[in-house]
């Protein structure tokens, strides 16, 4: 004899979509294996028969058939539908995820922490080259003692008076355009449809807790001043929703020797006048130390010198620096210096 599916939802077979879903959830909440009201065998003939009214599909072949097995051959036993991947989840999470899928109030049911908001410092040569911080922060996060849940462990959970263990307010607000119902999740019970017999000693029931932990984080090579990096779920926790991020706000500080477009590096280097007409080598400050530049005779101011790798680290590598050379013309001569260069007459031609 096929089971009656009506029956174990406690419907009458002119129940309309919403009260199956009601008494569905009400239902499942009751017998969830994870409650200790629980029961798996009640509760996977509930999830069964809900498979099937809840599809219209489904449910008139049902009702004609006066079963699931109708002669297309629809699943058997647990009524094909895969209950497996369900019961390994587990865990009151997923089942509040599941309603939320179901039910499509998903908007109002997953709630998510606020985004935390933290500005670090770098020096010119720590953004280049990457560098590991260090980040000492208070914020929320899931209570150790009840893991979130805000329950003294060991305690029962009941019903929420407030909505019935439905989890979800219904407001009705009286508008010029007719009734509008409004779904929020319960105050009371903070969408989770139940409340703690005992609320959790550690954080009275809100299952996160305020704490400092220090977090160390790669800051990547490369990064720009004003640049952001996102951590997804280092954020705040809130009870029964997930983590909002941790958002680090980049600041380089500047370096009197090193401008940067991009990867490139930009330096600027002083050479004397004889220098420049005769060439020279000159010691060149780098990301990576001093290296040994080569002028060659002849050098005009302004020529630009390419350093290659010796700039910004990337995901392509390293970029180059420009070293930009500056010929200073001497402003204080001694006599005999100026008699020479007289002598010398090096006008342009
Ligand atoms: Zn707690």
């Amino acid at each position: 004899m096929a089971k009656d599916y009506y029956n174990l939802l406690g419907v009458s077979k002119s129940a309309s979509a919403d009260e199956i879903k009601a008494a569905f959830r009400k239902l499942a909440h009751e017998h969830h294996p994870d409650k200790p009201t629980g029961n798996e065998a009640k509760f996977k003939e509930i999830n069964e028969a809900y498979q099937v009214l809840s599809d219209p599909e489904k449910r008139s072949r049902y009702d004609q058939f006066g079963s699931a097995d109708g002669p297309q051959g629809f699943g058997g036993g647990a009524g094909g539908f895969d209950f497996s991947g369900f019961q390994q989840a587990g865990g009151f999470g997923d089942l509040g995820e599941m309603f939320g899928d179901m039910f499509g109030f998903r908007g109002q049911r997953v709630r998510r922490g606020s985004d935390v908001r933290v500005d670090v410092n770098l020096t010119f040569k720590d953004a280049a080259f990457g560098v590991e911080k260090e980040i000492a922060l208070q914020r929320h996060l899931k209570c150790e003692r009840c893991g979130g849940i805000g329950a003294e462990p060991g305690s029962k959970m009941n019903e929420c008076p407030e909505c019935k263990g439905s989890g979800v307010k219904v407001t009705m607000q009286r508008t010029i355009l007719g009734n509008v119902q409004t779904k929020t999740a319960c105050r009371n019970c903070d969408g989770e449809g139940e409340i703690p017999e005992k609320k959790c000693t550690t954080c009275q029931g809100d299952g996160v807790t305020r704490q400092k932990k220090t977090l160390v984080v790669d800051i990547p090579a490369g990064v720009e001043d004003g640049s952001a990096l996102r951590l997804r779920g280092e954020g705040e926790a809130v009870k029964g929703g997930e983590s909002g991020d941790l958002i680090l706000v980049v600041h380089v500080e500047p370096d009197a020797r090193f401008e940067r477009e991009g990867d490139t590096v930009f330096s600027h280097e002083k050479i004397g006048f004889t220098q420049a007409a005769l060439g020279a080598k000159i010691d060149v400050e780098t990301l990576d130390g001093k290296v040994e530049l080569t002028i060659p005779p002849g050098t005009q101011a302004g020529t630009q010198f390419r350093l290659r790798g010796k700039g910004i680290k990337s995901r392509h590598g390293r970029g180059d620096q420009i070293v930009l050379v500056e010929v200073v013309t001497p402003t204080k001569l001694t006599k005999e210096q100026r008699q020479k260069l007289e002598e010398l007459n090096l006008n342009e031609e």
